[in-house]
């Protein structure tokens, strides 16, 4: 016998989408309780704590057992493999994820029913050919891939833009670290970032493009009229540099651009800054064309 697996997309309404999550979370506590266990007294849960856990706690008894049961049985499945340590599920890192087994759902009417009476449409690429053996409700990240493709495609259209433009380009080889809180915004923005530089490097080089990546150290705070060094930081939201030494006013990312352009060598008068509007902290700096021979 073999299993093939399907995989078809669910439309759950907002009440049903919030049922969804708050399965999830319980299932995750459980989880999460199951490798306080493991770490504390080296003891691996069996299905009978989870049930004097559901008889001590009303919310978790407001959840379905085949769902917490199952995501017990997967916290014991890897050890059977050999793979010892297990990791608390975290609320903002990982993507929910639920399994029933066969006595958790039902296929009715082209819908999804699931134990704890969830009823959810699904779009059915195709007809299933048997009856599924077992379910597992989860959320991907195609929400970002689809940014992550915007992103790229915006990314080329104003690469190229650029490339035309300019004979000459700077590029802040800057890590953006600071610019989001939790790990998945913070890769998906360094990913941004990082790309967006690769496309346009890789537009400038064939057109004969002179490419300068410049170490990232602090050209926001720089004065690039007298080179003194603000003390603070600008705020994102600041779009106008002042120096204190020299009094020169100037727009933020024009300022930044001249002191990287100094950096890289290349005559910063006349300068532009290019800035990626979609993302935040690209620096890419460029000089006016120089006509090429
Ligand atoms: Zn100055």
């Amino acid at each position: 016998m073999s299993v093939v697996p399907y995989r078809d997309r669910l439309r759950p309404g907002a009440a049903a989408l919030a049922a969804l999550l708050g399965e999830w979370d319980r299932c995750r506590w459980a989880w999460n309780q199951a490798v306080a266990r493991l770490n504390e007294s080296g003891e691996w849960v069996r299905d009978d704590v989870l049930t004097s856990w559901r008889r001590e706690h009303d919310w978790l008894r407001e959840g379905s057992v085949v769902a917490q049961q199952q995501m017990l049985r997967n916290f014991r499945a890897k050890r059977a493999k050999g793979q010892g340590r297990r990791k608390f599920k975290s609320a903002k890192r990982t993507l929910p994820s639920l399994n029933y087994t066969r006595r958790g759902f039902a296929i009715k009417d082209r819908r999804l029913y699931l134990a704890g009476g969830l009823c959810i449409p699904v779009v059915w690429s195709r007809e299933l050919p048997s009856d599924p053996g077992s379910v597992r409700v989860y959320r991907d990240s195609i929400g970002h891939t689809k940014v992550a493709r915007q992103r790229r495609d915006a990314a080329r259209k104003w690469a190229r833009k650029v490339v035309a433009n300019y004979g000459a380009l700077a590029v802040e080889d800057f890590k953006p670290r600071f610019l989001a809180e939790s790990r998945m915004a913070r890769k998906s923005a360094d990913g941004a970032i990082g790309a967006t530089k690769a496309v346009l490097i890789e537009y400038a080089r064939p057109a004969g493009r002179k490419v300068v990546l410049v170490p990232p150290a602090y050209p926001t705070m720089t004065c690039s009229g007298c080179g003194a060094r603000a003390t603070s930081r600008l705020l994102l939201s600041q779009r106008v540099f002042v120096c204190g030494s020299c009094g020169m006013i100037e727009d933020r990312d024009r300022n930044a651009s001249r002191v990287i352009l100094d950096r890289a060598g290349l005559n910063p008068a006349g300068a532009e800054a290019v800035r990626h509007s979609d993302l935040l902290e690209v620096r890419v700096l460029a000089e006016p064309e120089i006509p090429f021979q």
